[in-house]
């Protein structure tokens, strides 16, 4: 409301009539309480006037303040800031000392209504002012789960699992772990020769457990120069074996050799030989076997060689280079040596030979036929009969090797070898 003041007016107006200045004056009247202030506070001491009855009026400036007037004097002071008064949200507050309204309205007053969001679903919220019913709404997004995880860890066989579950709406779901599989730790007890090794796993977390085994790593075994021993004819060998790793010996016993004897000698009616190994003599018996040669009697041991025909004694000698081999089926005693003796026959080129194996100055008969290899003088046809006890020839094939007669016999035999058609 602006102010006119009545100087103003009288100077605007001073030319009407006196109605118009009562007609204002009543008019003054009427609004000039209404511009006045409000209790006594305002009833002070006028500066200018010194009144301090009249009082003052506050007028509005539309600007949120008023200005206070001497009522006696119109003087007027500084504009002062509206105050007092509530504000809502459809009116201003209203100064208790000049009556404007000022300053700007009050906050709504929303109550809330509507749907809230939950974890699935948005929401929407209407809020409406309980004074003016000034409403909006609001779309509010679905607020998500709220999990909350439970957690079962994994063990080395069973799998883990986390659960989760809204905190909200009881929602759930679970992942899952792998097992973590056995943490073996390896406990090695190494083999020996004779024992076998192992190596225990057991698990670092839950302590399961398997064992393997190693085999035990057998001797080993070096040859022992210094234990062995060679065996010697009746005298056992030895042939030493002792462990590298343990020291364990194993030894292995070897057969004594059978004493080997060379050519026998007559010695009186038995024959001597010295071992050819260990030369030890032994002496043996004369094998003497008779044949009767027409009124004559031939006496003769073929392992020495000495005999008699008739009154003639003689040695028949030996015939270098013979040799005989084992035929399919037939059995010699594996050391026997063979031994062959020719007994020329006097006035012809014809020829007594006995064939034997000896061992140890005895003879020995063979199993079955063995193949004998002759040594023959010159380049002849021959004729081959072995002779019987009563010396019936039975004749035998032969075949002609490079000097030497093949044939098989059974031994100890007594053979006629003539010399035809020289
Ligand atoms: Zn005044
Ligand atoms: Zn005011
Ligand atoms: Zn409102
Ligand atoms: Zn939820
Ligand atoms: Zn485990
Ligand atoms: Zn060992
Ligand atoms: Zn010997
Ligand atoms: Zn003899």
């Amino acid at each position: 409301m602006k102010h006119v003041s009545l100087k103003d007016f009288f100077r605007r107006h001073q030319f009407k009539g006196l109605l118009a200045l009562l007609a204002l004056l009543m008019a003054a009247a009427l609004l000039l309480p209404a511009q006045k202030g409000v209790a006594g506070a305002d009833y002070w001491k006028c500066p200018t006037c010194g009144d301090t009855a009249m009082g003052w009026s506050n007028i509005p400036n539309d600007d949120g303040t008023h200005t206070p007037r001497c009522d006696r004097c119109d003087n007027e002071f500084g504009a002062v800031f509206c105050s007092g008064g509530t504000a809502t949200c459809t009116v201003k507050a209203k100064c208790t000392s000049c009556g404007q309204f000022y300053g700007d309205y009050a906050a709504h007053q929303y109550l809330p209504s509507g749907t809230a969001p939950n974890c699935w679903d948005s929401g929407t919220m209407f809020y409406t002012c309980s004074l003016c019913k000034y409403t909006y709404s609001s779309q509010l997004p679905a607020l998500g789960h709220d999990y909350k995880a439970a957690v079962t860890t994994s063990t080395c066989t069973a799998v883990g699992k986390i659960v989760y579950t809204c905190a909200r709406c009881r929602d759930t779901y679970t992942t899952t772990q792998f097992a973590l599989g056995h943490d073996y730790k390896a406990a090695v007890t190494a083999p020996t020769c004779t024992a076998e090794g192992k190596t225990v796993y057991t698990c670092a977390r839950c302590a399961d457990t398997y064992t393997t085994t190693q085999p035990a790593l057998g001797h080993n075994l070096r040859y022992d120069a210094g234990r062995s021993k060679a065996p010697a004819c009746v005298v056992k060998g030895l042939e030493a074996y002792t462990c590298a790793r343990c020291g364990q010996r194993q030894d292995k016993v070897l057969p004594w050799l059978v004493h080997r004897y060379g050519a026998w000698a007559p010695d009186g009616e038995g024959h001597t030989a010295a071992c050819v190994v260990c030369g030890e003599p032994k002496t043996v018996p004369c094998e003497f076997t008779e044949h009767k040669v027409g009124d004559a009697a031939l006496r003769l041991c073929g392992v020495c060689g000495q005999g008699s025909f008739g009154n003639q004694a003689f040695t028949a000698p030996m015939v270098e280079n013979a040799s005989y081999n084992r035929l399919r089926l037939s059995y010699a005693p594996k050391n026997g040596e063979l031994v062959v003796r020719r007994l020329a026959l006097p006035g012809s080129a014809d020829a007594l030979y006995i064939v034997l194996l000896e061992v140890g100055g005895v003879s020995v008969p063979t199993t079955g036929a063995v193949r004998i290899t002759l040594p023959v003088a010159g380049e002849g046809t021959f004729a081959l009969a072995q002779l019987g006890a009563d010396m019936t020839p039975d004749e035998i094939p032969f075949t002609q090797q490079e000097g030497n007669l093949v044939f098989d016999a059974y031994l100890p035999g007594l053979f006629l070898l003539q010399a035809a058609g020289k």
